[in-house]
């Protein structure tokens, strides 16, 4: 019986990105061996992230707050934005300490063979925040490089074009269908600088 249960926690674990069985095992001995008091943190610690973590009302970023730290922070450039798919980039992309704009997070890209369209991700809200934000000057589209990520950057490229603001996007050296929160800090710093207005 005990065993049937270490078994369903290796199932869980197993279902997480990037965990293998044989990594799904160790979490969950990991478990077994733990003190009650670490396993009540953990399990306090998850509901909280759960229920606390929420997105933020400027730019959709993750925050436990109404808005992000980002956003709060009077020191960043306000008239810079880089236009990002998730808020994992948004994380990638503050490690190459390279960026002093604000941001903006989509939650998500075009896929039209997912059913995935402009409705499903924060474009109209996009517009808005830079109707009503007249200090930006430029914007960064910084998409994945993949199918999705192109078709999402050309998408935006059009519907910002009546905007006049100086449009960029980052490409120069990341490979092809990268995932932004994979590409080492180098690679994406040089992204970012080598950006070319479309
Ligand atoms: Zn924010």
């Amino acid at each position: 019986m005990k065993v049937e249960l270490l078994n369903q926690l290796v199932e869980e674990f197993s279902k997480f990105p990037g965990v293998g069985r044989k990594t799904a095992e160790r979490f969950a001995f990991h478990i077994l061996n733990l003190e009650s008091s670490k396993i009540q943190g953990l399990i306090n610690s998850i509901q909280e992230v759960r229920d606390k973590i929420k997105h933020c009302k400027i730019c959709n970023n993750l925050t436990e707050y109404e808005i992000c730290n980002i956003c709060q922070d009077s020191h960043r450039d306000n008239t810079i934005i880089c236009i990002i798919e998730e808020p994992k980039d948004l994380i990638a992309i503050e490690k190459t300490g390279c960026y002093r704009g604000r941001y903006f997070v989509l939650l998500g890209a075009l896929s039209p063979l997912d059913g995935i369209g402009i409705k499903d991700i924060k474009v109209k809200e996009l517009l808005i925040h830079l109707k009503s934000h007249p200090e930006i000057k430029e914007l960064i589209i910084a998409t994945d490089a993949d199918a999705e990520g192109a078709a999402t950057a050309h998408y935006l490229a059009d519907v910002l074009k009546p905007l006049e603001m100086k449009v960029t996007r980052i490409g120069l050296g990341l490979p092809v269908g990268a995932d932004l929160e994979f590409i080492d800090r180098n690679t994406l710093e040089e992204a970012l600088k080598g950006r070319r207005e479309i």
